[in-house]
Order: structure tokens, then sequence, then C-alpha cells
């Protein structure tokens, strides 16, 4: 996989580069079939597990860019989003002279399934409040971000994905969760994680949250607004997007400022003022 710099106002982009560069926007049009992961499909042409690399970039800021993957699945990694963001730490994000837009929610948008909840309201910047309610050992836990305060690099992207011993077997046979190992999902026994230490003790809610944020992406811009999701899951966050986006009344297309460029970033002859940003080239992952 590697990403490419792209022009202002492009948004994400995937790149098959095994099937002649074929292209798919990371929009909610495209959002295929969504169980344990989030995937897009164009024409017949799948990418699957977009959810993680999504987050990473609109968690760092990023609008722009375009992601040539050689194959259907992006890497799973350590299953967070933290190599994501060490690499776009590592090679820098550059301000660009577009301004950027965003989603601007202006009336509720809410979505109800049993007990499960999503919802999207009026708000300035970008907040997350996510409550869970998994059978033991993961239990009730509720978090909440701002991402326009910088905090998703520490306290959203190191939180990994997790799966319960017991489901192990179902799933297998199901054809899911082929690649999954303790070294890139927190597997969960009766007693607790078996491949502990977690890296945060409400690790579960902050994966969540994580998840949310990169199916949130393919609303096609960045959200302006404040999310409340309950017992949630891929299902639910996709259904929020397509229901948001055909609620043309309830949002409009807004230029945001900013937020301050991180120190990593190149800074480049534009003005600081409302600004797209775009990823460099990355390489390696
Ligand atoms: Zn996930």
């Amino acid at each position: 996989m590697e990403l490419l710099p792209a022009p202002g106002g492009s948004g994400i982009v995937f790149r098959r580069t095994d099937l002649d560069n074929f292209e798919i926007p990371a929009i909610g049009r495209n959002v295929a079939k969504v169980s344990y992961a989030t995937s897009l499909m164009r024409q017949g042409v799948l990418i699957s597990t977009t959810e993680h690399l999504l987050s990473a970039l609109i968690g760092m800021g990023i609008d722009n860019v375009i992601v040539e993957l050689d194959n259907l699945e992006l890497p799973i990694l350590d299953g967070s989003a933290l190599p994501y963001v060490e690499a776009f730490t590592r090679v820098g994000i550059r301000t660009q002279r577009r301004r950027r837009e965003s989603i601007r929610v202006l009336s509720p948008i809410e979505v109800r399934e049993g007990d499960k909840f999503i919802g999207v309201y009026p708000g300035s910047g970008y907040s997350i409040d996510y409550t869970i309610d998994f059978p033991s050992p993961v239990g009730h836990q509720h978090s909440s971000v701002d991402l326009a305060a910088d905090t998703y690099g520490a306290t959203i992207a190191p939180a990994r994905t997790f799966g319960y011993r017991s489901l192990e077997k179902q799933m297998r046979e199901m054809g899911l969760i082929r690649g999954a190992s303790p070294q890139n999902i927190i597997v969960l026994g009766t007693k607790g994680p078996e491949n502990g230490p977690l890296r945060f003790s409400d690790e579960y809610v902050r994966h969540k949250i994580l998840d949310l944020i990169g199916d949130l992406a393919l609303a096609g811009h960045r959200i302006e607004g404040h999310v409340v999701a309950e017992r949630a899951g891929h299902a639910m966050h996709t259904a929020l997007v397509s229901r948001l986006l055909k609620d043309r009344s309830a949002w409009e297309l807004a230029c945001t400022p900013a937020k301050p460029v991180p120190a990593a970033a190149a800074k480049d002859d534009a003005p600081a003022t409302l600004p797209g940003r775009v990823a460099p080239a990355l390489a390696g992952i």
C-alpha cells in the first residue's frame, strides 16, 4: 500500500494498482457490505477493511489523498490506527491552498435499531460520545473525544480491535477474521484479555470511536457536529452516513477553520486560512 498526495478538493480515493488503477472514492455511495468490517465496492471491484486507515486520515486532519493498493484488503497492522499516525507524522502533512469543506450538521439525524442507537447533532468542531455494553469481560464503557483538540493520535489511534475467543471458531467458519492473530487483535477469554496488557483500561470503547471516525469518513467530507453512539457498530455507523447524505436539509457544506498544523508537518507557502490538507507520499506501510 502506498499513499500519494492529492489535489485540494479530491477527497480520499482508493486506487487498485492490480486492476488498471481502478479508482473507488471513499464516499457513502460506494459502501458495500458491512459486518465485522467496512468495505467499498464500485462496479464489482472491492476494497475491504477501510475503517482504520480512514479513521487515521480524518483523525489527523487529512482531507485529500490517493491510497494505492495492489489487492482488495487493507493491512490490519497491529489492529489499531497507530502505525498510520506514526507514518503520517514521519513524512509530514502539508497544508493546501484550497479551503476545507465540511459537512456542517444543522439539525439532528438519528438511527435506532432495537437497543442500538446513533445520532448526529449540530455542534462546533467534531466530537463523539460512545457507549458500549458487551458481554464480560468488556462490559459497559463510555468515552468521548473532541477531535478539534488534536487528541486523536494519543488517545484514539492506539486502541486495538478485539474479539472473543468463544466466537473464534464460528467466525473462522464464516470465512471472517482470516488474518487475525494475537499480534493484531485483543483476544478476550472468560477472565479478560489473553494477550494483555491493554493500552488503556477502556481500550474497547476507544476502538469503537476509532471505527466510527473511519466509517463516518464515508460521508465524503469531515463532519462538523456532535455524534452520540450507543451499542452501535459498522452497520449503524454507515446507516447514519446514508441517512445524513439523503437528508439534504439537515446539513450544509461549509468552510471550516483548519486545525493547527502538527509540529511535524511541513509548512508551505499556502496561507494558513481554512486550508484542506494532504498527505505527502507515504510508502512501505
Ligand atoms: Zn476496528
